[in-house]
C-alpha cells in the first residue's frame, strides 16, 4: 500500500494564500513520491463554515490546479466520531467541564499554542452514557500523564506532558461540534493517512494529538511542518519596537488574488516566496514535481506585502515567530 497524505483545510472563509501554499507543498511531497494525497474539508464549525464555503474552498483548490486521490467533507464522519465518543464515556473517561475561557486564564499556565493549559478543575465530573448526547457543556478526556519524546521530519522536536503542556482536549464543543483534535486523528486513522504535512502554526499541538492518538490506540503518522506566510500585524509593533507578524489572513483572500493572478502567475509567485523557483516564474503546480525536494524548501517563515496593483511582494524571511515558542520545543 503505498504512503498517503492529507491536506485538510478548515472551511470557515476563502482561502488565503498560506492555504495554498500549504496545499501546494502537502500535494509536492505526495505526488514526487508516489504517495496518495486526500482532499478532507474540515467544515464541523458550523457557525463559522458559511453556505458556500465548502464549494469556493474546492473550486479555488481546483483552479491553482491541484487534483485529488478522494475528496471528504469531514462532517460525513459524524456518526464515527459521535461511536468513539460513546466508547470513552462507556469506559469512564470524559467529562463535562464548566470552566469559562477567563477562569482557564486565571490558573495562569501558558500552552505552547499560545493558549493557556486547562489545569484539570472539573475531572471529576465524569459524564454517564445517558447523559453526554444532551450535555450542553465542553466534554473533555481525561489523559494520563507521560513524557512524549518527538520530531518531525524537518528535525524540530517537541517533548513533554501533555496533561502540563495542555491539559485534557475537549473532544466535543458546548455547541455539539466534535472537536478538531478527535476529528483530525481519527479522520487520519479512519482513511490510512500515515503522513502529515502541514503549517507550523500547528506544530506545537501536535503533541496533544499525538497524546490522543496514544490513548485511542491510534498509529502515529510521519509528520512534517513547514514554513508560513505573515504579514505585518495592523497593531503595528510591540513592547519591544518589533514589529508584530501574524499569520497571513487578514490581508487579502483567493478572491482577490484571482482578480490580480492567472493560477500560474500565482503558483509561480507562491513558489518563489519559498525558494522552490526563481522569481518571475510561470508554472502549474505538476511542473514542480520533478525538482521538488524539501531541501530547497525555506526553513524560514516569508513575510509578504500585498496590495491590489502590484500584487503579492516577498519583504524578507524570518526566524520563526508564530506559533513555535513555547515549552519543550526547538526548531530543527
Ligand atoms: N483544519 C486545520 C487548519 O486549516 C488543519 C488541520 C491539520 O492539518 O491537521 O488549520
Amino acid at each position: 500500500m503505498s504512503a498517503c497524505g492529507r491536506f485538510a483545510p478548515s472551511t470557515t472563509g476563502r482561502a488565503h494564500p498560506g492555504t495554498l501554499l500549504a496545499a501546494l507543498l502537502c500535494w509536492l511531497d505526495a505526488r514526487s513520491s508516489g504517495a496518495r494525497v486526500l482532499l478532507r474539508l474540515e467544515d464541523l464549525d458550523r457557525e463559522r463554515t458559511k453556505p458556500g464555503h465548502v464549494e469556493a474552498m474546492e473550486r479555488d483548490l481546483d483552479w491553482f490546479g491541484l487534483d485529488w486521490d478522494g475528496r471528504s467533507r469531514q462532517s460525513e464522519n459524524r456518526e464515527r466520531h459521535e461511536e468513539i465518543l460513546e466508547r470513552l464515556v462507556r469506559e469512564g473517561r470524559v467529562y463535562a467541564c464548566d470552566c469559562s475561557r477567563t477562569r482557564i486564564r486565571m490558573a495562569g499556565r501558558r500552552a505552547p499554542d499560545g493558549g493557556f493549559a486547562y489545569p484539570g478543575t472539573c475531572r471529576s465530573q465524569v459524564v454517564s452514557p445517558d447523559r453526554w448526547r444532551g450535555c450542553e457543556r465542553p466534554l473533555r478526556l481525561r489523559i494520563e500523564s507521560r513524557e512524549i519524546e518527538w520530531s518531525d521530519e524537518n528535525g524540530s522536536t517537541l517533548s513533554g506532558d501533555p496533561v502540563r503542556l495542555f491539559g485534557d482536549p475537549i473532544l466535543r464543543r458546548r455547541d455539539g461540534a466534535i472537536a478538531y483534535h478527535l476529528a483530525t486523528v481519527l479522520d487520519d486513522a479512519a482513511a490510512g493517512v500515515d503522513r502529515v504535512v502541514r503549517g507550523r502554526d500547528l506544530m506545537p499541538v501536535t503533541i496533544l494529538q499525538i497524546a490522543l492518538q496514544q490513548d485511542l490506540g491510534l498509529a502515529r503518522p510521519a509528520y512534517r511542518h513547514h514554513c508560513l506566510f505573515l504579514e505585518k500585524a495592523e497593531a503595528g509593533s510591540d513592547a519591544d519596537g518589533q514589529t508584530k507578524l501574524s499569520k497571513l489572513h487578514g490581508a487579502v483572500d483567493v478572491a482577490a488574488l484571482r482578480e490580480r493572478y492567472e493560477a500560474e502567475a500565482l503558483c509561480g509567485a507562491l513558489a518563489s516566496f519559498v525558494g522552490l523557483v526563481p522569481a518571475g516564474t510561470v508554472c502549474r503546480p505538476r511542473d514542480l514535481i520533478a525538482d521538488f525536494d524539501w531541501s530547497r524548501v525555506s526553513k524560514e517563515d516569508v513575510v509578504l506585502a500585498w496590495d491590489a496593483r502590484d500584487g503579492l511582494r516577498r519583504e524578507r524571511a524570518c526566524e520563526g515567530e508564530a506559533g513555535a515558542g513555547g515549552a519543550g520545543i526547538r526548531r530543527g
